[in-house]
């Protein structure tokens, strides 16, 4: 039957290491997660700033859904745009810094409408190997229209200027990463800026894990790499991570937004975002504005986890940021370090392909800002301890 080969393809994904299991918790998103009627002490989530359970953005919640109700109920082009979509998208185009600012559901729709929108036959798109999937995904989606995909190794300037110079094609559109998200490296985004501008090309920057948590008052990777204000960049920030609730956001020149809002496929075709969320983000913006203690807490954890592992067997990546990733390489390997960092109440996902490169799986910490120095000091002692 049909169906026969799944069994022997999920027995391959068991001998390979390569299962997905969910692990179920009883416990909203925190420092400690309740697994099993376990207390663990969690490294997991992408709340770097702790917004996720805050109060203000719960109550700010609950006050939108009294006033707005939970659904849109039709996309934004339909009638499904509220006051309350308005609003928060003028605070990320003025937080962020450009014209405009456009609402997505998630920040994989927003990387697929944006490229499959902006490109067509005879269009190129240049991306980062390390790119997260929905970057991938969207050259991928490009290359289903005509656009020629190419990939340079990771953050290699000099490749990409190659692969531009050699470039026929008409419209040129760079993608990356600001934070690689199972790297924790920064890209160098003033460079390829200069190079966006030098082939008069797009530079879509993805800032997932920046957005909030990098430059002046968390306004994200382009104010902490210094990128000029420019009508060719478009950003792209989520807000499940940092901001601590769900969806993303396009900001960009005026024309830009425009363009999207008529031509993206996945901002078009699908239900307006809760204006729960649209509230509760408004909340979460006012906590990122002023989140300069939240960012100087996360920044000394990130230094106090260097520090502890330093000259240990456990080989961290040179991240600035609160994705700190330990490299094992092994898939089998990475399971087992991470079961036994589980064993001892410490949760630390194991990271596999093809989510990294074949080779690479590791331990993906992620550090926020509601962690204490006590907790980090727990995780450093118990990686010493099983050396
Ligand atoms: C998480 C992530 C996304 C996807 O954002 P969602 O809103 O979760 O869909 C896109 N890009 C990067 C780099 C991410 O880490």
């Amino acid at each position: 039957m049909i169906w026969d080969e799944l069994s022997e393809g999920l027995a391959g994904l068991d001998r390979d290491g390569l299962r997905r299991r969910r692990r179920q918790l009883a416990s909203p998103c925190g420092p400690e997660a309740i697994v099993d009627g376990r207390r663990l002490l969690s490294f997991c989530s992408n709340d770097y700033l702790g917004l996720a359970n805050d109060p203000a953005l719960i109550e700010a919640a609950a006050a939108t859904a009294r006033q707005w109700g939970v659904g849109s109920g039709a996309s934004h082009l339909v009638s499904g745009h509220f006051d309350v979509h308005e609003q928060l998208e003028q605070r990320l185009a003025a937080f962020s810094g450009f014209d405009r600012a456009l609402l997505f559901s998630t920040g994989y729709m927003a990387n697929l409408g944006i490229v499959g929108a902006l490109l067509d036959r005879g269009d190129a798109v240049f991306a980062d190997k390390l790119n997260h999937a929905s970057l991938i995904d969207a050259a991928q989606l490009a290359k289903a229209q005509g656009v020629t995909s190419l990939r340079y190794a990771h953050g290699d300037i000099a490749a990409l200027e190659r692969q531009l110079a050699a470039s026929p094609a008409r419209r040129k559109l760079i993608l990356t990463d600001a934070v690689f998200s199972m790297d924790g490296d920064v890209a160098p985004l003033a460079e390829l800026f200069a190079l966006a501008e030098r082939f008069d090309a797009w530079l879509v920057v993805d800032d997932a894990h920046g957005f909030g948590v990098l430059g002046e008052k968390g306004r994200g990777s382009l104010s902490y790499c210094g990128v000029p204000e420019s009508p060719r960049v478009i950003y792209m920030g989520t807000l499940g991570k940092a901001a601590g609730a769900a969806g993303a956001f396009v900001a960009a020149s005026a024309d830009v937004v425009e363009w999207l809002i008529s031509r993206a496929r996945t901002y078009i075709f699908t239900t307006g975002s809760s204006p729960i969320m649209a509230g509760a983000l408004l909340a979460s913006l006012d906590l990122i504005e002023h989140g300069d203690a939240r960012r100087a807490h996360l920044q000394a954890l990130i230094a106090q986890l260097r520090e502890g592992l330093a000259g240990t067997r456990w080989q961290l990546l040179p991240s600035p940021t609160a994705i700190q990733p330990i490299i094992l390489g092994d898939n089998h390997e990475a399971l087992r370090v991470a079961n036994a960092l589980y064993e001892r109440g410490l949760w630390v996902p194991a990271i596999r392909p093809p989510t990294v490169p074949k080779g690479t799986a590791r331990l993906r910490v992620s550090l926020s800002a509601v962690h204490t120095p006590a907790q980090v000091g727990q995780l450093v002692e118990a990686l010493r301890g099983l050396s």
